[in-house]
């Protein structure tokens, strides 16, 4: 695993790629740093009696496109560069789909599966008074991530209106419905990879048939690409979660595995006696093996630095899809183009997930509930766009996708910031 700095990493890439696609200087300076990241330790009474303190961050990387947005994290690895690193990728990731939100991201370290649900529901709410200054559906709008669910999101959203005392629907998304959640959310993830991988296949002539992927985390965003993929005719060779990988040439039922993870919270259940022990054969192979295979397509949905100078040289698959954020180190980056590796960056293939929280938001503001149908045509319309931007960028560019993405990114930034005018607009050069 990666033991570089993954915020250091995170902006070393954005000042190599923002200098190869020209932007500003200037530009390029108001995104190394963070505009305000807030440190917080939350105090939450454990169901024992005692009290215990949990370290907890919020950081508002960048505003000028509009109101910051990014999700919360529970994770005991959570550090504060890693809540930095991710909030600058949410910056770029809400630019590179159009979307009118700078980016954030809050974490707590902490093992949540070690909490009770009272516990759990403490710990919620004191993160939300905790960051509510700095929070609003007009400020800084929170999100599920990782070992972050929709009745987290109900409990933060009600915690803000206890302090505010206001109903405040936009305030956080990926709520449960019944409390403004929208339609479509909790797929929107890996929706809007499957989507990426739908155009990619076009452009690139793919069989589905004929293309093998492995799928390293199996939690939202792992499950519903793997679904969709499916669904499509793709062939899901492997998988794994935190406890390990598993393997099947002829591919598995994915809805099935799906099942039997809910039941038993893993996957190594299966290889219990059981049903979908029966359903094909199968190995158990390590999560390094797994990033490792000889297959068309690899999804990294888990964590960040999975990839980096240790395992690069190993790495077999020509496509891969970042669903997780940051998955591959910025230092591997040139390595991988070099040996004509296809990667769909972080910032686009992931970017379903915010592209539904906006449109809760929208639905939200507007005390108007989109069907489902009209929440998934939506998406379909924002991520093909964004990809073909992209792909035609990369293309007349011969850039990696990743540069394409970052430049679409930057230059929307760049308008932003240049239209409150420049050194050369106040020293009369230009109008
Ligand atoms: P999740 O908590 O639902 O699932 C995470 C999965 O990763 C779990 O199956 C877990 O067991 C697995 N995992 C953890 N450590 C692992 C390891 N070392 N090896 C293999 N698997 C491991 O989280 P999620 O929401 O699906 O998020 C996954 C990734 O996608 C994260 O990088 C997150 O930032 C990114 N992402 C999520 C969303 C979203 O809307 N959920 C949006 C954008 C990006």
């Amino acid at each position: 695993m990666a033991e570089t700095n993954v915020f250091v990493d995170a902006v070393a890439r954005l000042e190599r790629l923002g200098a190869e696609a020209g932007i500003a200087p200037e530009v390029i300076a108001a995104l190394r740093d963070p505009r305000e990241t807030l440190i917080a330790s939350l105090p939450v009474r454990l169901d024992d009696g005692s009290r215990r303190y949990f370290p907890a961050f919020r950081c508002r990387y960048n505003n000028a496109l509009g109101p910051t947005k990014g999700g919360i994290r529970f994770h005991p690895n959570v550090t504060l560069e890693e809540v930095q690193a991710l909030a600058l990728w949410m910056t770029i990731k809400c630019a590179v789909v159009g979307l009118p939100y700078g980016g954030a991201k809050g974490g707590v370290i902490v093992d949540p599966k070690v909490l009770s649900r009272l516990e759990l529901e403490r710990l919620s709410r004191a993160y939300m008074r905790a960051m509510a200054n700095v929070i609003g559906p007009d400020l800084d709008i929170p999100a599920p991530d990782v070992y972050t669910n929709a009745r987290i999101m109900g409990w933060m959203r009600d915690e803000y209106e206890a302090i505010h005392r206001i109903k405040a629907p936009g305030v956080i998304t990926g709520k449960p419905i019944r409390l403004g959640g929208s339609l479509g959310r909790e797929e929107a993830t890996g929706r809007g990879a499957f989507l990426c991988i739908q155009e990619l296949a076009r452009v690139r002539d793919l069989d589905p048939a004929k293309t093998r992927i492995a799928i390293q985390g199996f939690g939202n965003a792992g499950y519903h690409v793997a679904h969709l993929l499916q669904e499509a005719g793709y062939r899901i060779v492997a998988v794994s979660d935190s406890q390990g990988a598993i393997y099947s040439e002829d591919g598995f039922d994915v809805d099935s595995l799906h099942q039997h993870k809910e039941a038993t919270r893993k996957l190594q259940g299966v290889y219990c006696e059981g049903s979908v022990c029966q359903l094909v054969d199968h190995e158990r192979i390590s999560n390094d093996e797994l990033l490792e295979l000889d297959v068309e397509i690899l999804i990294p949905a888990a964590l960040e630095g999975v990839i980096g100078p240790w395992n690069v040289d190993r790495i077999q698959a020509p496509i891969i899809v970042e669903v997780a954020n940051g998955p591959i180190l910025g230092e591997v980056d040139a390595q991988l183009f070099e040996r004509g590796k296809v990667i769909v960056p972080d910032v686009l293939a992931n970017a379903g997930g915010v592209t539904v929280s906006y449109f809760e938001w929208v639905q939200n503001r507007a005390g108007y509930a989109w069907t489902l149908d009209e929440v998934r045509s939506r998406l379909a319309e924002v991520m093909k766009r964004a990809f073909g931007e992209v792909w035609e960028l990369g293309a007349a560019e011969k850039a990696a996708l990743r540069g394409a993405a970052y430049t679409v990114a930057l230059r929307r930034i760049a308008e932003a910031i240049h239209a409150h005018g420049t050194r050369e607009y106040f020293q009369g050069d230009t109008d």
